[in-house]
């Protein structure tokens, strides 16, 4: 015998689906949901499809973004020598508000993971190699300093340094394992200050 309705048990399961809602995380928002205003629900399912449907990558770093460039990539003031590798667009959130970086960036939706078979051709590569074809002085690679993030940082140098083009990494001060996004600006100021030539 279900405890809920089938709808609220159906609302229930489609939460859960989301990263870092487990099923009690999902029951209370079922519930929170039910008990809104119709009109706020509506707005709120709204908002969603609408950001799905409307949001693209960059047609440059690969961002997510409103218009074909972003922000950063539109902006002449941004020196386009210099690209810093990150591995999404909340770790490219995090550098924006430190305000200490004036190059732009190349965002490679994810890392490499052997054990969940990501390899290099499911993250965006490719449409980096391409902008080195273009001038660029350096090359700052800002993976997680997760096994993963360090896998893809050492697969990106060796196959960055026979161009010639230099590939610095950001310092320790990102603690091991640590998530970019949740790195205070000051810390990752400091990281990528003290950037080291791989
Ligand atoms: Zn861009």
């Amino acid at each position: 015998m279900d405890l809920y309705s089938g709808y609220i048990n159906k609302l229930i399961a489609e939460l859960s689906i989301l990263p870092g809602i487990g099923n009690k995380s999902a029951q209370r928002l079922a519930f929170h949901i039910i008990n809104m205003p119709k009109e706020s629900v509506q707005h709120l399912a709204d908002t969603m499809v609408e950001a799905r449907e409307n949001i693209r990558y960059c047609r440059q770093c690969c961002t997510l973004t409103d218009s074909d460039l972003c922000p950063v990539c539109a902006d002449p003031a941004r020196n386009s020598r210099v690209i810093m590798v990150v591995e999404n667009t909340r770790d490219l959130t995090a550098y924006e508000r430190t305000h200490r970086y004036e190059g732009v960036y190349h965002v490679l939706h994810g890392a490499i993971n052997p054990t969940l078979g990501i390899g290099p051709n499911e993250i965006r590569l490719k449409e980096l190699l391409q902008r080195l074809q273009h001038d660029v002085d350096e090359v700052i690679i800002a993976t997680n300093s997760s096994i993963e993030g360090e896998t893809t940082a050492m697969y990106i140098s060796k196959l960055i340094k026979p161009t010639g083009i230099k590939v610095t990494r950001i310092a320790s001060g990102v603690p091991v394992g640590g998530e970019l996004e949740y790195i205070d600006e000051v810390t990752l100021s400091r990281a990528l200050e003290a950037r080291v030539e791989l």
